[in-house]
């Protein structure tokens, strides 16, 4: 226990720096360092201490003495509730700015990478109303089902009538389900009993073609009067294609279950993205942000700089989005991806845009790959697009071994790109570029692509 700081004392702070989670950070004459969320570089605050450890501490804003230059005004009621944004306080060029420091200070601080220089952050035209897939828990209250939005590590729902990040239509969603809960007389499941029917409203739109997919998840396998339902949305929603029933009755934290039913319409929908048709299905992966994944897939196409005569291998493919957008460029592209559904999707997506030199291999990308090293596969370019925990180290091993000429490395966690980049560097390969694309504007999270050379 630090002597100089007391829970609910009162300092004042300047803040000097943000942690990768988008915490101010701020240090005591006495050397403590103290974490304020929401605020901003440059904020001079008067600070309540919440909580204190041997080096450090955790406060909340109590007043501004002086704001930083980068404060905006906030815009939305649910801000610091709700789990979701955390910078709508500070202008969007601040905001960039954060997250280049952020993937810099990965790549010294844990990469080892010193001589490194990461490029300007391309940012996003759109930083609201940007994301394409909402996943909305509700809960049961007095005036009936409502939705919401977990509050930051919690399930606690905090309700938000018009969450900012979301398309518009979305809140319509919500309102006409929620009406028809009600009216129907259904309930929310309650994590505590057990009980209840509706989990969560699960809604995925494709920007460009305008299709709409929405997906409840129920404890169960679906709800009473669905026709009502689907009507009542249909009614509303002229774009709606997809309306789907995922069963979910075990008792976890993971939103959707694995068994999905058609009630009305197809059990996809189709988005185009950098020129090529793809399709959606609840369980398969898509970018939440289109029109920077178009940004995010062209740089790593021209990364990747195909002649026409290559091998490329996609890992972590999803539903093969990247190397589709670069099939036609080489001689043979090899997608690996875990999740089944998506597999199948990538298969439909490289008929559908009328690629033929595509294969894809459903399973864990480890093995995968090792399985391809023994049968003797050389790729010119590894793509690898894995989720935050980042790549394991015998699958860099095994990717080093197939020596490709170039690896093209996407990711969505600065700390375990930087983590894996170190292994690549004592590897044989060297860093040739890096760029940051804002995929999720106003979160913390930052999107990067990398350029290995051998
Ligand atoms: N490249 C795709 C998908 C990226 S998301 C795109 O840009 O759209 C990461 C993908 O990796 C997801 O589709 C996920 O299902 C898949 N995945 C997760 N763990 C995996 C593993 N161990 N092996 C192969 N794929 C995996």
């Amino acid at each position: 226990m630090n002597r100089q700081l007391r829970k609910n004392d009162i300092i004042t702070l300047k803040i000097t720096s943000m942690t990768a989670q988008g915490s101010g950070v701020g240090k005591t004459e006495d050397g403590i360092v103290v974490f304020v969320p929401f605020s901003a570089i440059g904020d001079e605050l008067e600070v309540r201490v919440l909580k204190v450890k041997k080096t450090y501490a955790y406060g909340k804003i109590e007043r501004i003495i002086t704001p930083s230059d980068s404060r905006i005004e906030n815009d939305c009621e649910a801000f610091g509730k709700c789990g979701g944004c955390t910078y709508r306080h500070i202008n969007y060029n601040s905001e960039k700015e954060i997250k280049r420091t952020r993937v810099q200070d990965a790549l010294e601080r844990i990469g080892g990478l010193k001589d490194i220089k990461v490029n300007e952050v391309v940012g996003s035209d759109k930083t609201d109303r940007y994301r394409n897939k909402a996943q909305l828990p509700c809960r049961n209250t007095e005036n009936g089902v409502e939705f919401g939005y977990y509050a930051s590590h919690s399930h606690r729902i905090v309700p938000c009538a018009d969450c900012l990040l979301q398309p518009e239509s979305f809140n319509k969603v919500s309102e006409i389900t929620r009406a028809f809960m009600n009216e129907t007389a259904q309930s929310a499941y309650d994590e505590k009993t057990g009980k209840g029917k509706l989990r969560h409203l699960y809604i995925r739109y494709a920007e460009k073609t305008d299709e709409l997919m929405i997906c409840y998840v129920v404890n169960g396998n679906g709800l009473k009067q669905e026709d009502k339902l689907i009507k009542n949305l249909k009614d509303e929603l002229p774009n709606l294609k997809s309306v789907i029933f995922n069963s979910n009755t075990e008792n976890t934290n993971v939103v959707l279950g694995s068994k999905n039913r058609t009630a009305y319409g197809k059990d996809y929908i189709e988005d185009i993205l950098c020129g090529k048709k793809f399709k959606i299905s609840p369980l398969s992966f898509y970018q939440v942000n289109r029109a920077q994944a178009e940004k995010l897939y062209t740089i790593a196409k021209n990364y990747a700089d195909l002649k026409g005569d290559e091998v490329l291998l996609d890992l972590y493919c999803g539903t093969g989005t990247i190397g589709l957008t670069m099939a036609q460029s080489c001689k043979k592209l090899i997608g690996v991806e875990i999740i089944g559904d998506a597999v199948n999707d990538a298969y439909k997506n490289a008929e559908h845009n009328e690629i033929k030199n595509a294969e894809f291999i459903c399973g864990d990308a480890k093995f995968a790959a090792e399985k391809l090293r023994a049968d003797g596969v050389k790729p010119n370019v590894i793509i690898v697009d894995p989720p935050r925990k980042g790549l394991d180290s015998e699958l860099i091993g095994t990717i080093v071994g197939m020596k490709p000429e170039k690896i093209v490395y996407v990711s969505c966690d600065s700390e375990t790109l930087a983590r894996d980049l170190r292994l690549f560097t004592e590897k044989n390969y060297s860093i040739k570029e890096i760029t940051s694309v804002d995929l999720f504007s106003r979160t913390p999270h930052i999107e990067n692509v990398v350029l290995m050379s051998r």
